[in-house]
């Protein structure tokens, strides 16, 4: 085969294991061999609508078959693809399409999808036809490893989401990576709960397992009842979940009925899994392994293997194999362990560059923004963005580990730290705190109580110095907290 990208990924499994299950979605199976059909029909149907080696073909819509079969679709051409934020307004996705220069959308039915300015759609309710009238001759289309394989967006939670262009080699090593580390079998059966436009749902879940020759499950979108469901009737054996989505699980009222006995390990990662939810799914003998990871690393750049679970808590790991890291501070010097820096990453799975901006040049290392600090024996603990830091009196001050012992008071149920500027001390902490149901009222008393349980806790330059109360916090469409619109309000009020 002359196509060395993942577009050939279904072509090379149906040679080995034509009539295992592939894709799993809503009852119905596909095995690798109606896979390699399948994507090789839908790529003849792209060609005729005039897609061509190096265009650009975007997908917007739930976790479906479709999705990954016009990725790889989009790979036996040559052509990239472009995964949208099912959750993202018009303007947004307006945004990613005309950035990208999408020439063809693949969606599903909606006022969004129809309110979006794009050369030809591909409707879900057409696709099943346009398979059908399709050609299923062989298309050998020359495709290198370091051709563009897809552009895909960051969540955008310090700024404008960037287009991370990830090479066929990118998503390759990136799921080497996963095989080595995450351990995949060829009887594995994996449950994607998580979105796949976003990349651990594809790059750490989806595509290592389908590389091997395991069974994918495609839930359409995260729903706690139906993923305890699916581990049961599927026999699941692994799955990949933010924090939020395991303990939904555990707060769900299924959960103490549900047999979970095929499950071998969870991957957990966008941010570190509390102690507590380790305790709650080790009692039912369930432990998790941990990643922290970006968009512009395919994603996968540290990992913590469940057995270090505990010893190793609050720690995102150790490099996966084949990709590198550093911790560096501010004069370029590599930090001691203990001390804090950002995290530099290098290795095979790092992206290209961001679409439209210079490329990376081989060796360098991409500054990732987070602030980390590595123990003695080289295991990392991701601080904090640099971005959201700020300076108080000449220190340093991440709110991350503010947040964290705010989130400790009882009257908390969400918090998040910005600097604003101070007379005195150049700049000083402002929580934003949005109090439990049950706290009571928000009054000055309850803001000097709050603060009052931080001295003693933290540092004096660390505490900050004045409460604001919030009905709720803005935050991305997957949940993370977008610090920049909190630092632009000036509508909250408190103490
Ligand atoms: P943008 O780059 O557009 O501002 P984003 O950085 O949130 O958005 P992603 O690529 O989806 O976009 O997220 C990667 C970021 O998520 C990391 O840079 C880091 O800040 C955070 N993150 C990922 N894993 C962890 C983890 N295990 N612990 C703490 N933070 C994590
Ligand atoms: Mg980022």
């Amino acid at each position: 085969m002359r196509n060395q990208g993942i577009g050939s990924w279904p072509a090379r499994r149906a040679r080995k294991t034509p009539g295992r299950v592939a894709v799993v979605h809503e009852g119905r199976q596909i095995t690798y061999g109606e896979l390699h059909e399948r994507v090789l029909r839908l790529a003849h149907a792209l060609r005729g609508l005039g897609v061509r080696r190096g265009d650009r073909v975007a997908y917007l819509g739930p976790n479906h078959p479709a999705f990954v079969e016009t990725l790889f679709a989009a790979g036996v051409l040559g052509a990239v693809f472009v995964p949208l934020n099912t959750r993202l307004a018009v303007p947004e996705l307006a945004f990613n399409l005309s950035d990208s220069g999408a020439a063809v959308l693949v969606h599903t039915p909606s006022e969004t999808a129809s309110a979006l300015d794009v050369r030809h759609r591909v409707p879900l309710d057409d696709y099943e036809r346009l398979i059908a009238g399709a050609g299923g001759e062989p298309i050998d289309e020359p495709v290198s490893p370091g051709d563009p394989c897809m552009i895909m967006y960051t969540s955008g939670t310090t700024g404008r989401p960037k287009g991370a262009v990830l090479s066929h080699a990118n998503i390759t090593w990136n799921s080497v990576n996963v095989l080595v580390d995450i351990d995949v079998l060829a009887d594995e059966a994996t449950l994607v709960a998580a979105p796949l436009f976003h990349t651990a749902g594809l790059n750490m879940t989806c595509l290592p397992t389908l590389l091997k020759g395991g069974r994918v499950v495609l839930l359409g979108a995260f729903d706690p009842g139906r993923v305890l469901e699916l581990i049961e009737t599927e026999r699941i054996t692994q799955m990949f979940g933010v924090p939020t989505m395991f303990d939904a699980m555990a707060g769900h009222p299924r959960w103490a009925g549900t047999d979970l006995s095929s499950l071998r390990t969870l991957n957990c990662g966008g941010a570190p899994v509390p102690l507590r939810t380790i305790e709650t799914y080790l009692r039912r003998g369930l432990d998790f392994s941990q990643g922290y990871g970006m968009t512009e690393a395919s994603p996968g750049v540290l990992y913590l293997p469940a057995e270090q679970a505990v010893a190793k808590a609050g720690s995102a790991g150790v490099p996966h194999f084949f990709t590198d890291a550093r911790v560096v501070r501010s004069d370029g010097r590599d930090a001691a362990p203990g001390e804090k820096g950002e995290i530099l990453v290098q290795g095979p799975n790092v992206m290209t560059g961001y679409w439209g901006a210079r490329p990376l040049v081989p060796g360098e290392w991409l500054r990732t923004g987070d602030v980390a600090r590595l123990d003695e024996d080289g295991y990392a603990y991701i601080v904090d963005r640099v971005k959201d830091m700020f300076v108080s009196g000449g220190e340093n001050v991440y709110p991350a580990e503010v947040e964290q012992v705010i989130l400790e008071h009882p009257a908390v149920a969400e918090c998040a730290v910005i600097g604003v500027p101070d007379a005195v001390w150049g700049e000083v902490g402002r929580a934003v705190v949005v109090l439990r149901p049950d706290a009571g009222a928000a009054s000055v008393d309850l803001a000097d109580d709050i603060l009052g349980f931080l001295r003693g806790r933290l540092a004096k330059y660390k505490i900050p110095k004045s409460v604001v109360w919030a009905g709720t916090l803005p935050r991305t469409p997957s949940g993370k907290i977008l610090k920049p619109a909190l630092r632009d309000s000036r509508t909250t009020s408190g103490a």
